[in-house]
């Protein structure tokens, strides 16, 4: 079975084949990073432009590096929400043309499930587990039972950790996007540096407002009393901070909800303090923790693809997971109120 997935929701045009739900046949990325980078972050407009002006050549390449033409392609799975709205919409229109064309019916995908399931693709995993979502617009914690049903247990209250990795890099002066930055200054700095107060937040909800301001306010501080400090210092106090709490409040789901498995999804799954501390600490409990590899954290189509094809394996009838052409976009929905389609 061969699946073409589509994905456009924020900066990375990405198309990708995959057969059987296992094999990676290609999975192209264009990234615009290195446009919106002058910005300091993505300009909706401008991604959306992108968008059309690469994804025909995207999808050519896609192709010929998976050895196959668009005859072949059995289902086209495509990202419909949430995100940029004027990025979805670039992605929906241009499967919409391919399934009218060829006459192969559109799938269509929640982005977060698309992060989630880039495990799929890697791992044999074991449900129900315990998924920590952390990417450039969202923190929850998600279980996830043995029927694939995601229930959000968890969210942040205000921004979302990537959020908060890259206005941290932008205002201390390191790039976009921060959180690779951020990953490599933090082994030369000293995480005691600045000691941040932790968020008082319900259980399993998060805020990383407080920690940013907290670190934008340091750091105006030294600049108003001409001092000098070392900044991986700053990125190492901010990123060990994160950590501890993204750490300590998934061990505590996954114990709450006596979970053998916790998945890390979304861009921030990256991360190399965050992969190793938690893999650390839940050692100690049994528990396993499963991730992505690097290409597949961040946005890319292959999890697209990965996440319909586990709509389809669920499903009693394939038909109730196609879209028709008049499918939306929707740029905000909870991956928990999602309906099936
Ligand atoms: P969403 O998936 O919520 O719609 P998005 O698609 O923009 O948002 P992703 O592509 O999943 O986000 O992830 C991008 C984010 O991941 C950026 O905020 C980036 O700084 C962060 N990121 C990437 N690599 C790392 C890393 N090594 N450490 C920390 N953060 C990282
Ligand atoms: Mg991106
Ligand atoms: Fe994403």
């Amino acid at each position: 079975m061969i699946i073409l997935g589509i994905e456009s929701s924020c900066d990375e045009t990405s198309i990708a084949v995959i057969k059987d739900g296992k094999e990676i046949l290609s999975n192209n990325i264009s990234s615009q990073i290195e446009i919106h980078k002058e910005y300091g972050g993505v300009v909706p407009e401008i991604a959306s432009r992108q968008h059309i002006k690469n994804i025909a050549t995207v999808l050519e390449e896609s192709l010929e590096q998976a050895k196959i033409t668009l005859d072949d392609v059995d289902y086209i799975a495509v990202t419909y929400a949430p995100g940029l709205i004027g990025a979805l919409l670039v992605g929906i229109s241009f499967a919409k043309g391919l399934s009218y064309a060829k006459n192969i019916p559109i799938i269509p995908v929640h982005h977060i499930k698309g992060h989630i399931y880039a495990n799929f693709l890697e791992h044999d995993v074991e449900l129900p587990c315990i998924s920590l979502v952390v990417s450039g617009g969202h923190t929850n914690i998600i279980y996830i039972d043995e029927n694939h049903n995601f229930i959000n247990i968890g969210e942040t209250l205000d921004d979302a950790v990537g959020e908060s990795c890259d206005k941290v890099a932008r205002v201390l002066g390191l790039g976009y996007p921060g959180g690779p930055v951020i990953d490599k200054m933090y082994y030369k700095g000293d995480r005691n540096f600045l000691k941040i107060t932790k968020p008082k937040v319900s259980r399993f909800d998060f805020s990383f407002s407080g920690i940013k301001t907290a670190i934008i306010n340091f750091d105006n501080n030294m600049k108003m009393k001409n001092q000098e400090y070392k900044k991986e210092d700053l990125a190492a106090s901010f990123l060990g901070t994160v950590v501890d709490i993204l750490c300590d409040k998934t061990l505590d789901a996954a114990v709450e909800k006596n979970v053998k498995t916790i998945m890390l999804a979304g861009g921030v799954a990256a991360n190399s303090l965050l992969r190793s501390q938690l893999t650390e600490k839940t050692a100690e409990k049994g528990i396993k923790v499963i991730y992505p590899s690097m290409k597949l954290c961040t946005d890319n189509a292959a999890m697209i693809a990965e996440a319909a094809y586990y709509k389809l394996k669920n499903s009693k009838n394939e038909e109730d997971c196609f879209a028709g052409l008049d499918l939306n976009g929707v740029a905000s929905l909870m991956v928990s109120d999602e309906k099936a389609m």
